[in-house]
């Protein structure tokens, strides 16, 4: 092998040193180029208007700072901008989706939130984070569970009347001298009387009197025995009946307006509830 002549070597400090037209000098530089070599977008903040609008007045009130009030963006900022907004809300449906399952326990931390030093804990984790634990979900669903068990456990016995199989709504005594209108209400979850039936005056005008509630499992304890007999003895004529005294659904509340509705005392949709 040939010893290269050191001589023919001498351009090559000439080439080192030269500035070579256009070149990154740092790998920042680099990024910028390659941005710049993709055409611009439209600025997501101003549309492309390069002024920035108050949300509060619709009013321009300056240049846009996103852009600095040309309008446009690298489209790599663009790009990072739309991922960022994706998984923001991705984040925040996942959230949704989370208090959705877990509505029973979001309701008891709220509630005992300050009171109880477990659901404070709890109520300062979902602030910071959003979610819960699974084993936090079954500590609080444990005792919610424990509570209602107890709930019922202290309930008086009942009467042995059964208001289970009666819809919710509003029922007069059929064919009763009586103008009583009587409230049934069952809450559902996450309230903690779901489960629970409760019997109070319908009346419109009335002071909401309560009359009675039956406890899950358990049969109804209360007053106006004879006439919930009487209503559960034929539901359809109860609600009718309430319907003829008041010009109004039983179960909707909607006015009765058809001649036919008004015959039957209950409005077409709810009728067919109780088939
Ligand atoms: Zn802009
Ligand atoms: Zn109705």
């Amino acid at each position: 092998m040939e010893t290269p002549d050191p001589a023919s070597f001498d351009g090559l400090d000439d080439l080192d040193t030269a500035p070579v037209a256009d070149a990154p000098k740092t790998f920042l530089d680099a990024q910028a180029k390659a941005a710049a070599t993709v055409a611009p977008v439209t600025c997501y903040a101003c549309r492309g208007t390069g002024t920035f609008v108050s949300k509060f007045t619709g009013r321009p009130v300056g240049r846009c700072f996103t852009c600095k009030g040309t309008g446009q963006i690298a489209a790599r900022t663009a790009k990072a901008h739309a991922t960022k907004k994706a998984n923001e809300s991705a984040a925040l449906k996942a959230q949704a989706d989370w208090g959705a399952a877990h509505s029973d326990v979001l309701a008891w931390v709220r509630s005992n939130d300050g009171r109880n030093s477990f659901a404070t804990s709890l109520s300062n984790q979902l602030g910071s984070r959003g979610t819960l634990s699974e084993r936090q979900v079954a500590a609080v669903r444990e005792g919610l569970a424990k509570l209602a068990r107890a709930v019922i456990a202290a309930e008086p016995s009942g009467t042995g009347l059964d208001l289970s199989k009666l819809p919710e709504g509003y029922y007069a005594v059929p064919q009763g001298d009586t103008r009583l209108k009587v409230r049934i209400d069952k809450p559902g979850p996450p309230s903690k009387w779901a489960g629970f039936i409760f019997v109070s005056d319908g009346a419109e005008y009335g002071q909401a009197k309560r009359y009675g509630r039956q406890a899950p499992g358990r049969t109804y304890t209360g007053d106006i025995v004879p006439q919930l007999r009487a209503i559960l003895a034929d539901p359809v004529a109860a609600c009718a009946a309430y319907g003829h005294l008041v010009g109004r659904c039983g179960v909707c509340g909607r006015k009765l307006e058809d001649a036919e509705s008004v015959a039957r005392g209950i409005g077409p949709i709810c009728f067919g509830k109780f088939a």
